[in-house]
């Protein structure tokens, strides 16, 4: 299925968006993640994982 997954911006992980709540919007973008460890990280700073 298209867009189904996303890839996690910290750990390049593949994320199911249907199944995280774990999701920021930055930039007009949003990006998915596979743990809140990894949403802090790139909250902190989101341009390192751009
Ligand atoms: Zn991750």
């Amino acid at each position: 299925m298209e867009n189904e997954f996303a890839q996690d911006p910290v750990c390049n992980m593949q994320v199911k968006i249907s199944e995280t709540e774990l999701k920021t919007e930055h930039d007009g973008k949003m990006y998915y993640f596979c743990s809140s460890g990894c949403q802090a990280s790139f909250l902190a700073d989101p341009a390192k994982y751009l």
